[in-house]
This record gives C-alpha cells, structure tokens and sequence, in this order.
C-alpha cells in the first residue's frame, strides 16, 4: 500500500520507501564487513520490525538466520513500562551466537534495553543493535544502538511494518497520520 491509497488519512510523508531501502543498504553493506566470516542471528521482535528484518536480510552479502520473539509491555496508557512478558520466545539457542537484534523504532528504549539484558544473560557472544528509526527526544534510559537509520522527530509514526491500531503496517513507506484519523480512540 502506498501514501496514494490512502492519502485522506496521511498528514505528511516522512521517509520514502526509495529512502527506507537506500538506508537498510547502507547499514547492510557496513554490518556485512563487520560480520564478514560469521553468521548473525538477526532477532525482529515481532510485528513492527517484520519489515524492516526482511528488507535488512536482502540486502545483506553474507549468511544469516533469522528468528522472532513477541514480547508485550504493560505500562500506564502507551507509554511501555519496561516490564515484559514473553508471549512468544525464541525458537533458537542464542548461546555463543553473534546476535543483530533488528529494530523498527526506539522510542523510550525500554524494550530494547530488556531484550538486550535478556540475550547477554542467556549466553550470546555478542549483541548489537540495528534500528530502522529513532526518537533520541524520548529516550528514557541508555541504549547502545550501533546500527542506526533514521532519527524522527517526537511524533506518531505508521508505515514499513509500524502500525496504529494493527494498520498501515503494510504502508511502504514511513508517515504521520492525520490528527482525524485518532479521534475516537
Ligand atoms: P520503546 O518505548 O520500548 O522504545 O518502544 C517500543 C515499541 O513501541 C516500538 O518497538 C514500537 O513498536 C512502538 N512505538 C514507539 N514509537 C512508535 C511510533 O511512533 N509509532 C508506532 N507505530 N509505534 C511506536
Ligand atoms: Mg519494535
Ligand atoms: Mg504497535
């Protein structure tokens, strides 16, 4: 889906999907000379980073594997708490494993910051992070994002796998909804 099929509920544009792939190419290209003689495991937490993961894993010139782990955070309203629930783990033993955790945003860095305490206590060699987006103005405690894309302002983001109420994941570009488009919720 693209801005054009819904352009009534779009506000702006902010990152083109043309944009978007340049970008996942550039960090692709960086993390293929990094890990040059290794495997990565590349880890989405699913669903906002599904996109993102399978573009990044296209784009790279070397082997990796790929697993998901869907995780919620509760919290007052919508802001996630840093108190996390697996609801689906892992379905790969990370001990010893080079492990490219793949991001679609950073907005507090809480989940983050869990998942990357989780995968060092479980045993993996190495953990590092890329992240298609970031919101620096909203980062509640330190992440170490290695791999970054796109910082965007404080702002409601949809698009390239991220959602508002389970749609627009499948718009292929990054964007900021009308205000309209809220309103009821
Ligand atoms: P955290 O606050 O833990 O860094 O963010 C956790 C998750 O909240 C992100 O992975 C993403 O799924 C969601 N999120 C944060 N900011 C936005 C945003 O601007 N738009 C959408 N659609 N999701 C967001
Ligand atoms: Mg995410
Ligand atoms: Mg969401």
């Amino acid at each position: 889906m693209q801005i054009a099929d819904v352009q009534d509920e779009i506000d702006h544009e902010l990152i083109s999907n043309a944009d978007i792939h340049k970008k996942i190419q550039e960090v692709a290209d960086r993390v293929s000379e990094d890990y040059r003689g290794e495997t990565p495991l590349l880890i989405a937490v699913l669903k906002g980073a599904v996109n993102t993961l399978a573009a990044f894993s296209q784009a790279l010139h070397i082997h990796a594997e790929m697993d998901f782990m869907s995780i919620s955070s509760y919290g007052a309203g919508t802001q996630s708490s840093g108190t996390i629930t697996i609801r689906q783990d892992l379905s790969t033993d990370v001990r010893g494993r080079h492990v490219l955790i793949v991001e679609d945003i950073v907005d507090s860095g809480r989940t983050l910051a869990w998942l990357i305490d989780e995968l060092k206590k479980r045993g993996a060699a190495s953990v590092e992070v890329f992240a298609l987006l970031e919101k620096p103005a909203r980062h509640e405690v330190p992440v170490d994002v290695k791999y970054k894309g796109y910082e965007v302002p404080d702002e409601f983001v949809v698009g390239f796998g991220l959602d508002f109420d389970e749609r627009y994941r499948n718009l292929d570009s990054i964007a900021v909804l009308k205000p309209e488009v809220y309103q009821g919720e």
